[in-house]
């Protein structure tokens, strides 16, 4: 299990503008789920892009620490990132083939030692029996919903079974009641994972460990459910 440290992380993505993240420093505790809101423009997608190593900060660190010990992301290959830290995006890739055959070929590479077909049969019999998803899995993936391609995406995930998952926005263009299963299913299935989920809905969010409120690059609240919202 990792710990992730963020510390006064600053990135930039133009000279002469002010920067996408000023100084964020945060922790994402093993097993722990985290949610980041704040505004559009607030810099949540860059701060994913910096945990995916995909732009470079201007400071600050970014530290993974695990039993083996402690290093700066960018200490490691861009492969040892992706194998511990995956990134759902919004709109996933699928294949021109059934939700079934999507999982099978997108899954993990079937030499994988760490990776047996059994294994991964073994997970997404767990993952179809928790979503209730065995009439569709013959289905087209292009016939779908967006609802069951984010499903589709995050077990793809699931089967490299990554240390910290990364969700940006998993719900937006659905409507209300679909997006609210989403959100409850995406939570039944990180249940335990190290896990941040960029999210504007704050519907749901009582199922999190921690919320941390990010406004034009810093972290201006960040606490439980409990402490940052009203009850309905
Ligand atoms: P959202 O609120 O959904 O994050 P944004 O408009 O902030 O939407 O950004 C959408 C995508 O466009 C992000 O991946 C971001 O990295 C990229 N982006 C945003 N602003 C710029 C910009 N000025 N130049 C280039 N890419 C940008
Ligand atoms: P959010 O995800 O919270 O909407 P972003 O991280 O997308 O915020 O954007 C933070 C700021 O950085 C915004 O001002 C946005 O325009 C800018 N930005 C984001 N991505 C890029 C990019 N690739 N190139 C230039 N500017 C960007």
């Amino acid at each position: 299990p990792l710990t992730i440290e963020i510390r006064d992380l600053v990135v930039r993505h133009d000279e002469g503008r002010a920067p996408a993240l000023g100084g964020v420093g945060l922790t994402l505790t093993p097993g722990k789920r985290t949610a980041l809101v704040g505004p559009s423009g607030a810099g949540k997608s860059t701060l994913l892009a910096a945990l995916m190593r995909l732009v470079d900060p201007e400071s600050g660190d970014i530290r993974l620490t695990g039993p083996d010990g402690s290093a700066d992301i960018r200490e490691l290959t861009p492969e040892a990132v992706r194998e511990r830290i995956t990134g759902l995006t919004q709109d996933p890739y699928i294949f021109q083939a059934t939700l079934r055959d999507n999982l099978r070929l997108a899954g993990p590479d079937a030499d994988d030692e760490r990776l047996r077909s059994a294994v991964r049969r073994a997970r997404l019999a767990r993952w179809v029996e928790r979503t209730g998803w065995d009439a569709q899995l013959g289905e087209d993936a292009r016939t779908v919903s967006g609802g069951q391609l984010q499903r589709l995406a995050l077990a793809r995930a699931l089967l490299y079974d990554p240390e910290i998952l990364l969700l940006d926005e998993p719900a937006e263009a659905l409507d209300e009641t679909t997006a609210d299963a989403l959100m409850s299913d995406l939570l039944d299935a990180t249940h335990g994972r190290t896990t941040l989920i960029v999210t504007h809905r704050l519907r749901g969010l009582d199922r999190v460990d921690e919320i941390i409120v990010l406004e034009e690059g810093r972290v201006t609240q960040r606490g439980p459910h409990s402490e940052l919202l009203a009850q309905p």
